[in-house]
């Protein structure tokens, strides 16, 4: 068998003429290309193409705020590190640390978990619901996407030949919300792929009463990440009111796709909505809406694990 050759660049320049000539597979942390690759037990993985290992990169390793204060995340930062960064808006450091166990987190990368680009990843659902920009760079420039059209469809993303994802960008955090809630529903609370995640997020006006931004994204409902801009508008401009929170529930329920929704993961989504709205209207002290606390989302008790 013909050997294949594997890249260790240096520096992102260097990563990028490479990328300009030559068809490499992007290699950061390895954690799905290694799964997808594997052979039997005790052979390595076999790739197709010339492997460019990027992990190491110093460019892709910052996490700081830019001038506009949004939090800028470097491509080959893992979930561990984004999970105890507080510079990391809070949606996302939640779904960060609930990827996989601890070996796990301390190898994916954030741009892997993009890439990728599969229905179940965990941070798309943070990303989708605070409008976080992916920034891509070849040696033409550098161009920005949203996430939300980044990830064009299951399993398939707008990146050229040429380019490598190098930033993620979210210009939200938690303290453009008034009430925030994330959960994974899963067989454990970390080390398990999602059933389902919900992010929501609310702000009222000055009066306390009427929405001025609510936003909902869920994961693994479809065949790719779901928000949709249309369905929050039902709420915005308007206080929250029983026959409000059942439209909007009623209009998520449309968005998801049935194919990818067995009843149970419907219900776990429309419960976690209801809770969430239903909670931030009698305004509690805390910011983060629990989702425990005597309240079910499958229907039978959940234990706190
Ligand atoms: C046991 C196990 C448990 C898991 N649990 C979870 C979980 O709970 N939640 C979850 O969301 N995922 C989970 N995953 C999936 C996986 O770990 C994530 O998708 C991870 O974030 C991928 O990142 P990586 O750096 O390992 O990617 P890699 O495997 O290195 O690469 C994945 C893809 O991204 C491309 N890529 C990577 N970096 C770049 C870049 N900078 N520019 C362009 N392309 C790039 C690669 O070419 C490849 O196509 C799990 C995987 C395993 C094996």
């Amino acid at each position: 068998m013909e050997e294949l050759k594997c890249y260790m660049p240096k520096t992102l320049r260097e990563a990028l003429e490479i990328k300009a000539k030559v068809d490499v597979i992007p290699l950061a942390g390895g954690s799905d290309l290694m799964v997808s690759h594997k052979r039997t037990i005790g052979l390595t993985p076999v790739f197709e193409k010339p492997v460019m290992i990027i992990r190491n990169l110093p460019e892709l390793r910052k996490i700081y705020v830019n001038d506009k204060g949004e939090c800028c995340i470097g491509a080959g930062c893992t979930s561990a590190e984004i999970a105890e960064n507080k510079l990391c808006p809070w949606h996302l450091r939640q779904a960060a640390s609930r990827m996989g166990a601890i070996g796990l987190r301390n190898s994916a990368t954030i741009a892997g978990n993009i890439a990728n680009a599969s229905p179940k990843g965990d941070t798309p659902g943070p990303l989708y619901l605070l409008d976080a920009r992916v920034k891509i760079s070849s040696l033409r420039g550098d161009r920005e996407e949203l996430v939300s059209d980044f990830i064009v469809k299951f399993r398939t993303i707008d990146l050229k030949s040429d380019e490598l994802i190098t930033e993620i960008i979210v210009p939200y955090s938690e303290d453009d919300f008034d009430y925030i809630f994330w959960h994974k529903v899963g067989t454990r609370k970390a080390n398990a792929i999602s059933k389902i995640t919900v992010s929501q997020a609310i702000k009222f006006e000055k009066d306390g009463k009427t929405v001025k931004d609510y936003r909902v994204s869920a994961t693994a409902t479809g065949a790719k990440t779901n928000r949709s801009r249309d369905v929050e508008k039902l709420i915005i401009g308007k206080t929250i009111e029983p026959e409000i929170i059942e439209e909007v529930v009623n209009g998520f329920d449309q968005v998801i796709s049935p194919r990818a929704m067995p009843e149970f993961r419907r219900e776990a989504t429309r419960r976690m909505i209801r809770r969430f709205l239903t909670e931030a209207a009698k305004h509690p002290k805390d910011k983060v809406i629990d989702t425990y606390e005597g309240y079910s989302m499958t229907g039978a008790p959940t234990p706190r694990s």
